[in-house]
């Protein structure tokens, strides 16, 4: 069966092909350049953030946090483990120990109830993540960050322009990591950013990014040549790619909008099955302004899930799952991580069912899809 509804379509603002025409004009298509400066002042600005930097993912991001934070062979950290692999994989690459800490059933974001029991003497950093663009509660960590003297590196690859408590998220703890990747709100096909909040880590910061070279102070004129003087990578964007990122970028608010307004015709569609106790759908906390990354319902369990998500595949709307856990994973596994129990973890994982969620889908295609998640449960 053809598709008639895709799961993602990223939107085009439509400046992008002329942005990308100026960047390669400037002739400074490498890092660093024009457009790469006004992403980072839009974001800071509108973020209310101290200093970002424009990675080429926000998997390259983590490792730079990783690598700020000093963290080293033999330490600790504490993230869920529902979630993508790149969050575990900037520890691991180091030889450091994810400690996978369970969920909660609300919002899916780590259970803050029960990081404290997971502190040991090795532990040196909590990753947050930000699931669906719905805050985790920044305070409670914040604060045993604070007791622990623990670093805090927020995956914020799906929080891009959402808040917790009237902060962004991203600019909440020691460091942040946003996403650009073409499933992500704001896109450049890849891309990302790091978010620096803690003024001592700028400075190496920018050498790290620069192949361990202090080649951004040559570029400032603060040095007369530049040199080796760090250990470091290539994680910088071209400014081809911050080029189509900056179109984006300028259409913030907007595309926050239009996210909104799909969040919003699910929800008010999908509705009364929540009240016949069939599906659950995403929980908003008071505290937290999201940015619509995704809109998911959760099954009563995984055969359900399984004979929904076929139902929809056969009238051609693609809905689909996430994560495996990491714990359950065949890496998890190999580190030796699948004797934690997360039950939320492993409960939402069979259940969750993502749908299709993009700024164009008509309200003629949400109403076809949630027509399709009716008629499923009237036969079931
Ligand atoms: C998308 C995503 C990433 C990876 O982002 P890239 O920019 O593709 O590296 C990391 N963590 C989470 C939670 C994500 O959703």
């Amino acid at each position: 069966m053809k598709l008639k509804i895709p799961f993602n379509k990223a939107f085009v603002t439509g400046r992008e092909l002329e942005y990308i025409s100026q960047a390669i004009e400037n002739s400074h298509t490498s890092g660093n350049g024009e457009f790469s400066k006004k992403c980072q002042s839009l974001m800071q600005d509108a973020f209310s953030a101290h200093k970002i930097l424009l990675t080429t993912s926000c998997t390259s991001a983590l490792e730079m946090g990783v690598l700020l934070c000093d963290l080293a062979p033999g330490d600790e950290v504490i993230l869920p483990s529902f979630t993508f692999a790149s969050t575990a994989n900037a520890l691991v690459l180091r030889g450091i120990t994810p400690r996978f800490v369970d969920i909660r059933p609300d919002t899916k974001n780590l259970d803050e109830s029960l990081i404290e029991a997971a502190i040991c003497e090795r532990t040196k950093a909590i990753m947050p993540v930000h699931y669906a663009g719905v805050g985790c509660d920044m305070d409670t960590i914040m604060q045993l960050a604070g007791k622990y003297d623990l670093s805090v590196i927020e995956d914020a690859a799906q929080g891009v322009n959402a808040e917790f408590k009237n902060k962004f998220l991203g600019t909440i703890g020691t460091l942040g990591a946003y996403s650009f990747h073409e499933t992500k709100n704001y896109s450049s096909g890849e891309g990302g950013a790091l978010i620096i909040n803690n003024e001592d880590m700028i400075e190496r910061a920018e050498i790290l990014r620069e192949k361990g070279t202090n080649r951004t102070k040559f570029a400032r004129g603060e040095v007369d040549k530049y040199t080796w003087v760090d250990i470091g990578s290539s994680y910088l964007p071209s400014d081809i790619l911050a080029a189509s990122l900056y179109a984006q970028l300028e259409a913030l608010d907007d595309i926050n909008e239009m996210r909104k307004s799909v969040f919003q015709m699910y929800s008010d569609r999908l509705q009364p099955l929540v009240a016949e106790g069939f599906i659950e759908l995403p929980y908003l906390p008071e505290e937290c302004r999201t940015n619509y990354h995704m809109f998911y319902l959760l099954a009563s369990d995984l055969s359900v899930r399984t004979a929904l998500s076929e139902h929809l595949r056969e009238k051609g709307i693609l809905a689909v799952f996430h994560y495996v856990p990491l714990h359950n994973s065949p890496m998890g596994k190999k580190l030796g991580c699948g004797v934690e129990r997360l039950p939320i973890t492993d409960q939402v994982s069979e259940r969750l069912l993502r749908l299709p969620f993009y700024c164009d889908l008509t309200e003629a295609e949400v109403d076809t899809i949630c027509d399709e998640i009716h008629a499923f449960y009237a036969s079931h």
